[in-house]
């Protein structure tokens, strides 16, 4: 009779990572989540965050991005996009711990503008965010020399999206350049081609989304498809040729959100013809044809107040973080707003939903017991440079 011998099987990089137990090399975000973590299952969960959150008092200070689940909102002291966050953050500076529930570089952003006695909190080191993974801090170094070589370096300025790892808000820094949010990348480019000596000439580097840049550029400055080119980082030279950045206004990083990027004008066509009379309202991350396609355009936080205004009885598609778009849908349904989300299939952001009740709690009464997990802390040099970036936006005409 013979015995069945265990398998010896490994898990790939790839599961360790899903699992949230393994470095990404490759990755903006963090490596592992190290904790001891209670079962979703657990009954008490509501129970134990709300204690552990009571037992910590003004010491800690939850903030949740839009795009959370409502397991996780519910315990944010705060709402809101990124920068408005970190903003929050910084103007609690009797807060000790500061819990973001959000993804890796909005964490890193709210560490920069935040007091050195203030600790960072990512509830979850593997939430990250695919888009600002796409622009690594060597890409963008490598980029910068293929522009040297073609000889137009001198003339860009470099405009980053806060949807950026520090490193490359450090880059931005570096090199005379600004971070933008979605509410004002009209201003920051503005000022952006209002750098260089010679407007004509001035070019802008947008690091890392090209639909934001594209958007931009071409429905708020008047620029044409033709004035962007698109940087791939993964191409010798960013598939570009020197003349090809010579003439180019707009050069675009090779970027994009997986969950906007998703929306097609194929989902506009649709909705338009399962809802007639529907105002199709999309994020400015989506693709220049679905933006062009739309009828309105804007930021989370303007989607927010396009709902609030909106006539009883209106009729909503919106574009963006499925989370954001349930929960409009539920708040103005009283209000007889008949809120859709745009496309036909789930489109959640999976890094931003690893953030759960059960990280949250373990996050939480680790931080009661008096032990700091998952903290973190741009170093100083970066830290420098990013926050003069920063320090251009928020001095934007
Ligand atoms: S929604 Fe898009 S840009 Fe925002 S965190 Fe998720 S992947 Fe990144």
């Amino acid at each position: 009779m013979t015995t069945a011998q265990p398998l010896d099987v490994q898990p790939t990089p790839l599961a360790l990572l899903l699992l949230g137990r393994e470095a990404d090399p490759k990755s903006e975000r963090g490596v592992e989540c190290p904790g001891d973590l209670p079962a979703p299952s657990d009954p008490d969960l509501v129970e134990r965050a709300r204690a552990a959150k009571a037992k910590l008092g003004e010491k800690v200070f939850v903030l949740g991005h839009h795009y959370q689940r409502d397991e996780v909102i519910e315990f944010a002291d705060v709402t809101g996009d990124s920068f408005k966050l970190a903003r929050d953050a910084a103007a609690r500076p009797n807060a000790e711990y500061i819990v973001f529930c959000g993804v890796h570089f909005m964490a890193e952003s709210a560490d920069i503008l935040t007091g050195d006695d203030q600790q960072v909190i990512l509830p979850d080191l593997a939430a990250g965010c695919s888009m600002a993974d796409m622009a690594t801090a060597e890409q963008v170094a490598e980029c910068w020399d293929v522009l040297t070589e073609a000889g137009v370096a001198d003339q860009v300025v470099p405009v980053s999206y806060m949807n950026s790892s520090a490193d490359i808000k450090a880059f931005t820094g570096k090199h005379g350049g600004t971070i933008c949010t979605s509410s004002n990348a009209e201003r920051a480019l503005e000022w952006a081609f209002g750098q260089g000596e010679d407007r004509a000439t001035t070019k802008v580097l947008f690091l890392p989304d090209q639909h934001l840049g594209r958007n931009t550029a071409v429905r708020d400055l008047g620029l044409s498809l033709d004035d962007c080119v698109v940087y791939n980082p993964h191409k010798p030279n960013g598939g570009l040729t020197a003349e090809e950045l010579r003439a180019a206004k707009m050069i675009l990083w090779r970027g994009h959100c997986s969950v906007h990027g998703r929306f097609s004008l194929d989902s506009v066509n649709d909705v338009r013809a399962r809802i007639p009379g529907v105002n199709v309202l999309v994020h400015p991350e989506c693709k220049h044809e679905v933006v062009a396609a739309a009828d309105y355009v804007g930021s989370t936080e303007y989607i927010i107040k396009a709902l609030e205004a909106a006539p009883a009885g209106s009729k909503w598609a919106i574009g963006t973080e499925l989370n954001l778009v349930r929960r409009l849908a539920n708040r103005f349904a009283p209000e007889g707003k008949e809120i859709v989300f745009l496309d036909k299939t789930v489109c959640f952001c999976s890094t931003m939903n690893r953030i759960d009740l059960p990280h949250l709690v373990w996050t939480l009464e680790s931080l009661a017991d008096g032990k700091v997990v998952n903290r973190i802390q741009v170093d100083e040099e970066t830290e420098h440079f990013a926050k003069l970036a920063l320090e251009r936006m928020l001095a934007l005409p």
